[in-house]
């Protein structure tokens, strides 16, 4: 294209201030701002100047354009103004799927955070004394409600941030050491230095806390003996991590926690497990034998259990430190405690998670509730949609497969629940292109590819969900 021509194209196109003096305008202005219009009525400019300069848009083609700057200056500030964190359809079949948000809130859950959040709050605040209270008292009394039915013996809670804190806070309160002769030590199995996903390794987040690491045992066997043999007047606790993502199998021995407790109190030294995923209920009503749970651990004599909010127990993300009431109290005179607590919507989320313990109704937290789905009501969903598609999309080649959902985010490793799935494959598009456009939908939909073919497994969708799931797998299929 000849430079005059070039600049006869670029003298057709209106001004930012000719687009925002018009009519036209005001709608967007009300939705998005008049500043955010103009910047899109900018950007979208000089998309076409770039165009343009480029030689790729002739004056018929500019011209056709012209009636639609409107839906593209709407378009471009609606996608400026998208939030980057976004609901998206888990249809991976991993229940606590860390990348996409672990635990989905209950209804109640959600509830009690918009009444908490939208006014004042007794965060801190003692309404029978009229003066100052501790937010730590919140959820307290519920969690030591859920272990006195148990038959446990008074166990105090606190909460902090996530696990990774709880860990943290009790390491750096229990093995610094009260006399300021420096560092204890933890003894620990050498079976049990875990990383787990995000960086969380046991061995750094001791050094963090100043505890030093006494390591034990081998990476398959340790014995009560080798903690025995490195406990030591230094020693300030023996810790057991529970192996949340993994597996050692084979030739393997591991003391059982009772055994550890019980040489803890021989020792007078306390014992902390890092218990990662929270259980408040028995896995085996859903079929998960082997898991533990946090009764268990208490029940077993754990000075200290430590879990996260968001794993098993189903709540927003928290670090939960649960057990003996002298230790907790330690715990929360130390300066890290300040800077690891929790808000109160995490206060407001994680009571009525626990309410629903305590009601024991368990279907109206999310994941128990998909974690309780048979194959059979996951395949009978899975049917309702393939007819669906056959009508709305049949261009999309669907199966219905056998499929094993995993719990996920650090949680019963080794351990799958037997689920059906939706197996997609669409003629001229690969599998992992139509993975890309359900990704790219404007509700994500986030699946598992498999050899050539795209699984849904519906275990982690809503039902309510199925809808959408629907529609999106009609728009991306060609018709
Ligand atoms: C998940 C996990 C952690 C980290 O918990 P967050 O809540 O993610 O901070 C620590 N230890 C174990 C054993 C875990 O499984």
């Amino acid at each position: 294209m000849k430079a005059a021509d070039q600049s006869a194209l670029f003298r057709l196109l209106p001004s930012v201030d000719e687009l925002l003096r018009t009519e036209a305008v005001e709608p967007l202005a009300a939705l998005y701002g008049r500043a955010a219009v103009a910047e899109a009525a900018r950007a979208v400019l000089d998309a076409l100047r770039a165009k343009i300069a480029a030689g790729r848009l002739d004056a018929d083609a500019l011209g056709r354009l012209r009636p639609t700057f409107y839906e593209l200056i709407e378009r471009q500030a609606g996608q400026s103004q998208q939030s980057s964190l976004r609901r998206v359809i888990n249809a991976t079949g991993v229940l606590i799927h860390t990348n996409l948000g672990r635990a989905p809130l209950s209804r109640a859950a959600v509830e009690r955070i918009a009444e908490v959040a939208t006014g004042y709050s007794n965060l801190e605040f003692d309404l029978t004394r009229g003066e100052r209270g501790r937010r730590d008292e919140h959820a307290q009394r519920l969690f030591a409600q859920l272990f006195a039915r148990e038959g446990l013996p008074e166990t105090a809670t606190l909460v902090v941030n996530n696990n990774a804190a709880a860990v943290l806070l009790a390491l750096s309160a229990l093995a610094q050491g009260p006399d300021a002769e420096g560092s204890g030590e933890v003894v620990v199995s050498r079976g049990e230095l875990v990383e787990i996903g995000g960086s969380f390794r046991i061995p750094e987040i001791m050094q963090r806390s100043g505890a030093i690491l006494r390591e034990v045992g081998t990476t398959n066997r340790t014995r009560v003996a080798d903690y025995e043999k490195a406990i030591n007047e230094r020693t300030r606790l023996l810790l057991r991590v529970h192996r949340s993502n993994f597996e050692i199998v084979g030739f393997t021995e591991q003391p059982a926690l009772a055994e550890l407790v019980d040489l803890g109190r021989r020792h007078n030294l306390p014992v902390v497990e890092d218990l990662g995923s929270g259980a408040l209920v028995e896995l085996e009503r859903f079929g998960i034998s082997g898991e533990p749970n946090v009764y268990g651990s208490l029940r077993a004599g754990v000075s200290l259990v430590t879990y996260s909010g968001d794993k098993l127990l189903g709540g927003p993300q928290a670090g939960l430190v649960s057990g003996d009431p002298a230790l907790v109290a330690r715990l929360r005179k130390h300066p890290l405690f300040r800077a690891l607590r929790v808000d109160k919507l995490c206060y407001a989320a994680l009571e009525a998670t626990l309410l629903a313990y305590l009601r024991q109704d368990f279907g109206s937290l999310p994941l128990l509730r998909m974690m309780a789905l048979t194959a059979a009501d996951i395949e009978c969903r899975c049917r309702a949609l393939a007819e669906k598609l056959a009508g709305s999309a049949p261009r999309l080649n669907v199966k219905i497969v056998a499929a094993q959902s995993v719990i996920g985010g650090g949680a019963a490793p080794g351990k799958s629940l037997p689920s059906a799935a939706l197996s997609l494959a669409c003629e001229g598009r690969s599998a992992s292109e139509l993975a890309e456009r359900l990704r790219t939908a404007p509700t994500p939909i986030i699946a598992r590819v498999e050899e050539e073919c795209v699984l849904l497994d519906l275990r982690t969708v809503e039902e309510s969900e199925d809808a959408c799931l629907a529609e999106t797998l009609t728009a991306i299929t060609p018709a």
